[in-house]
């Protein structure tokens, strides 16, 4: 692949950060034939040009090195439905959870250098994304696709910005959107990232996703949002800034919390425009997870769509109230939550089968050309459950992500460091480690093993 040469990761997206709406340029065997001479001109609102805009970058994965690769991990989100995230909160910080829960971390994200974007192409129009690019053909089939208030043509890209409006008008920054529109009609494929501003694997994931696609060879629409709290990702946390959990506020309101608000702008402007959703967390709260699909297998769509990713493992979980995917399913767009790693790190081999199964989804969806098979061709149906340590103390693990163990396998043993009484963590039946903590300070009934049990098909997934 070619953007696997590109060796810096996040700073060609990160650049775009705080860009008003322009049109990034492809590679160069896909650029216009007529490059413009001037740069970039987004138009602020009402304050008049900006010229060029400014960019920001932030140094993300080398603050987060010097781990090792999977035994380390805060990881995140949706669990199987006997189990929230706020249990996990609860039980991992000993501290409130919900929307007063407080960030799993404080460590900042450092600037760094910022890689030029290419932004070549000149685009005009106002704050909220209206692009205009001038393509070099439009078929007639192809319609243009509009989106925050602009409009991209197709076969072309556009960087556009949403803004939910909850910030100091002129202080605000929006958030990039990155947009690609098929040469020709198909449906359109949505994915988010860092909804959690602590997790990055899925903001390189789209982005490799997004930059590898040619639009010319494209049917239908890819719709990515890199980034979704912004906020949060500047601050190296999980949370907004009022400590709320945005993954638990969708759809939203418009006079709601802060939280519901942004809910409700991202989910009126964006995710309604979008036809299936992949939204890309990683584990949180020291948590690491294989990478896998939750997604609910009782509504026929989202089992139909969970069909697209290969040989990931599919997680059945109906998703808690106010979870992105489970509004946008509610509201008709099949969604399904990609569990990818830990959070605060980068991690290739798990954003390889991120960008790998999403491939093969559009693939599926008759959106690009097959090119060869990835691997198994049917994703691995599993249901699950957490094996929760006995006894407070020091979690050490015996096991690996991934690895297949049987029933009685030590997975992991808890010491405690005054009394020198340990106890061992075994598997209570045969299964797969789909997720587990990393080695850490343990409290009884602390969750610590995912386990995972094959089902032979779908519909054994309960
Ligand atoms: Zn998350």
């Amino acid at each position: 692949m070619r953007n696997r040469l590109t060796q810096c990761l996040l700073p060609p997206l990160l650049a775009s950060l705080p860009l008003a709406p322009v049109a990034w340029s492809q590679p160069p065997e896909n650029a216009p034939k007529e490059e413009p001479t001037q740069p970039v001109q987004v138009r602020d609102e009402g304050t008049g040009v900006i010229d060029p805009p400014t960019m920001a970058s932030v140094e993300a994965a080398d603050t987060a090195s010097g781990e090792s690769e999977d035994s380390e991990a805060p990881a995140v989100i949706e669990l199987p439905e006997d189990e929230s995230v706020e249990d996990i909160a609860a039980e991992s910080q000993n501290s409130p959870a919900g929307e007063d829960a407080p960030a799993s971390s404080d460590d900042m994200v450092a600037p760094s250098d910022a890689a030029d974007i290419p932004d070549g192409n000149t685009v005009t129009g106002d704050r909220e994304g209206s692009v205009e690019v001038i393509p070099e053909t439009r078929p007639a089939q192809a319609k243009p696709f509009p989106l925050l208030s602009g409009e991209v043509l197709p076969g072309t890209t556009a960087r556009l910005a949403w803004s939910p409006g909850i910030q100091i008008a002129g202080l605000s920054q929006p958030t990039p959107v990155l947009v690609v529109n098929g040469d020709k009609p198909g449906p359109v494929l949505c994915m988010t990232g860092a909804v959690h501003g602590d997790e990055l694997n899925g903001i390189e994931i789209i982005r490799r996703v997004i930059y590898e696609l040619d639009p010319e060879a494209l049917s239908g629409t890819v719709v990515g949002i890199p980034i979704v709290n912004l906020q949060g990702f500047q601050q190296g946390s999980r949370y907004l800034a009022d400590r709320r959990d945005l993954n638990r506020y969708f759809p939203g309101s418009e006079d709601g919390s802060l939280a519901h608000r942004i809910a409700h702008s991202l989910f009126e402007q964006v995710i309604l425009n979008c036809d299936m959703l992949v939204d890309i967390h990683t584990g949180s709260l020291k948590r690491t997870n294989l990478p896998q699909l939750r997604a609910d297998m009782d509504n026929p769509d989202v089992v139909e769509l969970s069909k697209g990713f290969d040989s990931m493992v599919v997680v059945h979980s109906s998703g808690g109230s106010g979870m992105l995917r489970k509004a946008a399913t509610e509201a008709g767009i099949p969604a399904v939550t990609m569990e990818v790693g830990e959070s605060m790190r980068i991690q290739e081999a798990h954003i390889d089968a991120g960008v790998n199964s999403l491939i093969s989804l559009m693939e599926k969806q008759g959106m690009t050309a097959r090119l060869f098979q990835w691997g198994a061709p049917e994703p691995v149906y599993y249901q699950s459950h957490w094996i929760r340590a006995n006894q407070g103390g020091i979690l050490f693990s015996d096991v690996k992500l991934g690895a297949y163990v049987t029933e009685g396998t030590v997975l992991g043993t808890v010491s405690d460091p005054i009394t020198n009484e340990q106890s061992d963590i075994r598997a209570d039946a045969d299964g797969r480690i789909i997720g587990m903590a990393v080695d850490q300070v343990v409290m009884a009934g602390f969750a610590a093993y995912h386990l995972g049990s094959r089902a032979e098909t779908e519909e054994e997934v309960e």
